[in-house]
């Protein structure tokens, strides 16, 4: 076992799209855990939309990583020493331990992974926060229905990619927005989804017409900005439209001005309704229970993007801000 733990820190607040300068590689002593803790040898680190804000000075729904803090992020790892009952020396975890090879924490903060058919990464993607936050996101805001035409945005990512599949599941019309041809015949061709377009490269209001023409139902919408605004101009009567993030404003310096919308719930008596995971911790069980039944039946496929080692970490984060991931972002740290 290494004695040196490697991390990275915030380095500087970035202005817009962050910089590999914003962060520092830092060297710090392995941690021993003390009694009721566990020290983790972390195998893979979760990339998420979310990080960006907490870059920023402003408390948002979390306070921000201070400048010289080790980033915050979300890790599945071995326990390596245990000073507690619930998990002993081998055990696959899962906790919010940072960007750092090596982390403790109270054991009550960690939650077993079990070694089953498929990586253990799984715990930070298709059977973890995203895949919790596509489940919930869909099924419990949303309320899709058999026959009912739902969109996605950011429909290649790590959420996108499970909440357009559970909506295949529930019979509805999937229709994907990404970012790259590659991505679109991915989300068609492997994942199933009816119909996919580029919202890159493609008129965003006629192809919403030409792939949902009877109306859109619901909308997942992971990005905000200007497709959001053409999906609100054909939403059906009734329309219901979860908003569960909206990354094409994250790396903005100036908030973006676009069309008003909201008078479109008015006349379409439609909903929307914004969520946090977190709200939802006591219902994990029973998510993770119907993903994994669903990966098990092959209704569900999902697919990793992973970086190797801890000084790729920022310039992976950096290039999935800017879609160059293909599903789930992960860094892979150690040997599994
Ligand atoms: P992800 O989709 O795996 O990665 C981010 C993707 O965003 C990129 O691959 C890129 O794909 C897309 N993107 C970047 N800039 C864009 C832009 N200007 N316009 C359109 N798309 C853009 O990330 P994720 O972890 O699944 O997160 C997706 C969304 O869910 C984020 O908004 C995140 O904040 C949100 N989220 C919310 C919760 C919650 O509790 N509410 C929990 C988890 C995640 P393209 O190639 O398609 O551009």
């Amino acid at each position: 076992m290494a004695t040196v733990n490697r991390q990275i820190a915030l380095a500087a607040r970035p202005v817009g799209l962050p910089q590999v300068s914003d962060f520092q590689l830092q060297y710090s002593p392995r941690p021993v855990a003390v009694a009721g803790e566990v020290l983790v040898r972390s195998v893979f680190l979760s990339l998420d939309p979310y990080m960006r804000g907490r870059m920023n000075a402003a408390a948002s729904y979390a306070r921000p990583v201070a400048i010289g803090e080790v980033m915050t992020g979300g890790v599945v790892g071995l326990v390596v020493q245990s000073e507690a009952p619930e998990f002993r020396e081998g055990d696959a975890v899962v906790g919010t331990l940072g960007w750092q090879e090596y982390a403790v924490a109270p054991a009550r903060e960690l939650r077993q992974v079990p070694f089953g058919a498929g990586s253990i990464s799984r715990a930070l993607g298709v059977l973890g926060m995203p895949g919790l936050t596509a489940y919930f996101g869909l099924l419990d805001i949303a309320n899709p229905r058999r026959g009912e035409t739902v969109v996605i945005s950011g429909a290649a990512g790590a959420v996108g990619m499970i909440a357009g599949q559970i909506a295949r599941i529930q019979g509805c019309r999937v229709v994907g927005v990404a970012g790259s041809d590659a991505k679109t015949a991915w989300l068609r061709d492997e994942l199933g989804f009816d119909a996919a377009f580029n919202y890159k490269t493609d008129d965003l209001d006629a192809s919403l017409q030409e792939h949902c023409p009877d109306g859109i139902d619901v909308y997942f919408d992971n990005v905000g900005g200007a497709i959001t605004d053409a999906v609100m101009r054909q939403i059906n009567t009734g329309a219901r439209i979860s908003l569960c993030g909206q990354i094409s404003q994250y790396n903005l310096v100036q908030p973006e001005m676009g069309p008003r919308w909201l008078g479109q719930l008015t006349v379409k008596q439609g909903r929307a309704q914004g969520f946090l995971i977190s709200s939802y911790a006591d219902r994990f069980a029973e998510g993770l229970g119907r993903l994994n039944l669903w990966l098990k039946q092959g209704s569900l496929r999902y697919r990793e993007d992973i970086a190797q080692g801890i000084e790729a970490a920022p310039q992976a984060f950096i290039g999935m801000l800017q879609g160059k991931n293909e599903g789930k972002q992960l860094v892979q740290l150690s040997e599994s």
